[in-house]
C-alpha cells in the first residue's frame, strides 16, 4: 500500500480481494461519482466471520493484553502520520469542512492510542465466599463482533468502536456505510501495515438491505455494536435477539440546550449554534433544540440570528462554516421538514446562505433558524440531521425540564446557568446519556462513555466504560477446602 490507498475492495482475513459488484461512490460536494466501493455479499460476511474466528484462534488470539495494547498503539502512530491524507477522503467522501474531517482522523489516532493504553488495564476482582473457597471473575471478549457504523462520522466511530473491540481482544467485522466508506478501509490498509494480525479486522462494505442484514443474522456473531437510525436500529436488536447476541445501540437525537436568565451568554453562544450546525447537522448529538428562559430570549435569539445570517455552506476542500449534506436522499428529507415548518407558518429568525462557488449538483442547504417553536411541533420532535435549529422559551426550570424530556430521545443534554444547585439538579434530572454544564460536546470526548436513553439506544462507546461492553464476566469459583 502506498499512501493510504488501500489494494483492494474488501478486507478478509488479512487479504485485500476485488468485490463481484460495487456501488459508485459520490463526491457529496460536487454530486460527482469519484470511485465505487465494494458491494460486499452474505458470502463476503460468511468469509469474513470465518476469518475473525480463526484469528481468534491464531496469531491475534495468542497476543497477551500488553501486546494487543502495542499494536494499538502503533496503528494510532501510523493514523496520526497518515491524519492529513485520511482527512482529504473524509472530506471528498464525506463532504465534512477540511478542519473538521482533520479533528476527525486525529480523533481515531486518539481512540487507537486510548485503547492501546486501555488494553491491559481492565481487571477481574476477588469476591470474598464461604470458607474454603476463592472466587474471582475474569474479563474476556465476547468472540467475533460485528460492527455496523454510519455515514457521518465514520472514523471517530470505527475508532470508538473498533478501538474498543479490538482492545479486549476480539476479532471485529466492520460493516461501513454505502455512502461513505473509504476511511474504514484506508484505517484498515494502515492497521495491517503497522502490524495488525491477519483476521483481527475484516471490512466488508455494502448495502445495509444485503451486508448489513448478513452481518446482524450471522450466527458466528457474538456481539453487535450498531450505530445508525432508531429503524434500523430496533431491526438489528430483532434479529441479534434471535440467538440471544448482545447489541449495543446508538442511535439517534433530539439533544437539547437550556439556556437560564442567568447563563454567561457571551459562552453559551459559540455553543449553542456550533453543536447544531457541526457536520451541517447531521451529528447524532446535534443540539437541534435550544431552550432559551424568557428573560434573555430576544437577546439570545437575535444573537443566533446574527451569527446564522454570517453562516455559508460550501464544498469540504473550501473548509467553510459547513458542507453539503451527505446525498440527495438527505437533502430532500430535510427540505421536506422545512416545507412543513413553512406551510405551519412556523417564525424563521434567520437564515444563512450557499456560497456562491457551491456546484449545482451539490447537496447544499442553508442553515435555517426557527423561533418560538411550539415543542410539541414535528421539527421540535423528530431528529432533522441538517443544519436546522429551533428555539423554545420557557419560564422556569419545571417547564424547561419537561420540554427537554419530552421527546423519545435521550442522547446528549447541556445546561448553561451559574446557579450551582440548579446544575445538580438537573444533571439529574435531564434523561440523557451525557449532560454537560456550561459546555457542549467537551471537544468530542474520546475518553467520556457515550450513549443513550429510550429511542437514543442503549449500552455505552467511548472512555473506559466501553471496555465492560466489549467483553463478558466469567465467575470462577474454586473449592480447596
Ligand atoms: P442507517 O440506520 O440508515 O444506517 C446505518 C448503518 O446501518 C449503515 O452502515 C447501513 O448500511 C446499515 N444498515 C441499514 N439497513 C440495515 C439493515 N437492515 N441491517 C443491518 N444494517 C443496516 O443510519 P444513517 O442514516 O446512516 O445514520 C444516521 C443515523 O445515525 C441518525 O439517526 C444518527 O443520529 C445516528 N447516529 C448515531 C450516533 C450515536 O453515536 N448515537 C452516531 C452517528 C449517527
Amino acid at each position: 500500500m502506498s499512501g493510504t490507498q488501500p489494494p483492494g475492495d474488501l478486507l478478509i482475513g488479512g487479504v485485500w480481494r476485488r468485490a463481484s459488484a460495487t456501488l459508485p461512490a459520490e463526491n457529496p460536494s460536487t454530486g460527482a461519482v469519484e470511485g465505487e466501493i465494494a458491494r460486499g455479499t452474505a458470502a463476503d460476511i460468511d468469509e469474513a466471520v470465518a476469518a475473525a474466528r480463526s484469528a481468534l484462534a491464531g496469531d491475534w488470539g495468542r497476543l497477551d493484553a500488553t501486546e494487543r495494547g502495542r499494536v494499538l498503539t502503533r496503528i494510532g502512530e501510523a493514523v496520526r502520520a497518515r491524519a492529513e491524507d485520511l482527512a482529504l477522503i473524509e472530506a471528498a467522501d464525506v463532504g465534512k469542512p477540511l478542519r473538521q474531517a482533520r479533528a476527525d482522523a486525529l480523533a481515531l489516532a486518539r481512540y487507537c492510542e486510548f485503547y492501546g493504553g486501555a488494553a491491559d488495564k481492565l481487571m477481574g476482582e476477588t469476591i470474598p465466599y464461604r470458607t474454603g473457597y476463592t472466587v474471582y471473575t475474569l474479563r474476556e471478549p465476547h468472540g467475533v463482533t460485528g460492527h455496523i457504523v454510519p455515514w457521518n462520522y465514520p472514523m471517530q466511530i470505527v475508532g470508538r468502536s473498533v478501538g474498543a473491540a479490538l482492545a479486549m481482544g476480539n476479532a471485529a467485522v466492520l460493516k461501513p456505510a454505502e455512502d461513505a466508506s473509504r476511511s474504514a478501509l484506508a484505517f484498515a490498509a494502515i492497521a495491517v501495515e503497522a502490524g495488525l494480525p491477519a483476521g483481527a479486522l475484516n471490512v466488508v462494505p455494502g448495502l445495509g438491505a444485503e451486508a448489513g442484514a448478513a452481518l446482524t443474522a450471522h450466527p458466528g456473531i457474538d456481539h453487535i455494536s450498531f450505530t445508525g437510525s432508531y429503524a434500523v436500529g430496533c431491526a438489528v436488536q430483532a434479529a441479534a435477539a434471535r440467538r440471544a447476541a448482545p447489541v449495543t445501540l446508538e442511535l439517534g437525537g433530539k439533544s437539547p440546550q437550556i439556556v437560564f436568565d442567568d447563563a454567561d451568554i457571551a459562552r453559551a453562544l459559540p455553543f449553542l449554534a456550533d453543536a447544531g450546525l457541526q457536520n451541517a447537522g447531521q451529528t447524532c448529538s446535534a443540539s437541534s433544540r435550544i431552550l432559551v428562559q424568557r428573560g434573555v430570549y430576544d437577546e439570545v435569539v437575535e444573537r443566533l440570528a446574527t451569527r446564522y445570517r454570517g453562516l455559508v455552506a460550501g464544498p469540504a476542500m473550501a473548509d467553510r462554516d459547513l458542507g453539503p449534506l451527505i446525498s440527495a436522499k438527505q437533502k430532500a428529507t430535510v427540505l421536506s421538514f422545512i416545507a412543513r415548518a413553512r406551510a405551519d407558518a412556523l417564525a424563521i429568525a434567520a437564515e444563512g446562505r450557499i456560497a456562491e462557488d457551491a456546484p449545482a449538483a451539490g447537496h447544499y442547504v442553508a442553515p435555517l433558524l426557527f423561533a418560538g417553536v411550539d415543542p410539541c411541533h414535528l421539527l421540535a420532535q423528530d431528529e432533522i440531521f441538517g443544519p436546522v435549529q429551533v428555539v423554545i422559551p420557557f419560564h422556569d426550570e419545571d417547564e424547561a425540564l419537561a420540554i427537554a424530556n419530552g421527546t423519545p430521545y435521550g442522547l446528549v443534554a447541556g445546561v448553561w446557568t451559574r446557579d450551582g444547585a440548579r446544575q445538580m439538579r438537573l444533571a439529574r434530572a435531564l434523561k440523557a446519556g451525557q449532560v454537560f454544564l456550561n459546555n457542549y460536546g467537551a471537544g468530542g470526548g474520546v475518553e467520556l462513555p457515550f450513549g443513550g436513553v429510550g429511542r437514543s439506544g442503549h449500552g455505552r462507546e467511548k472512555g473506559f466504560e466501553a471496555l465492560y461492553g466489549f467483553s463478558t464476566l466469567k465467575t470462577v469459583a474454586a473449592w480447596h477446602g
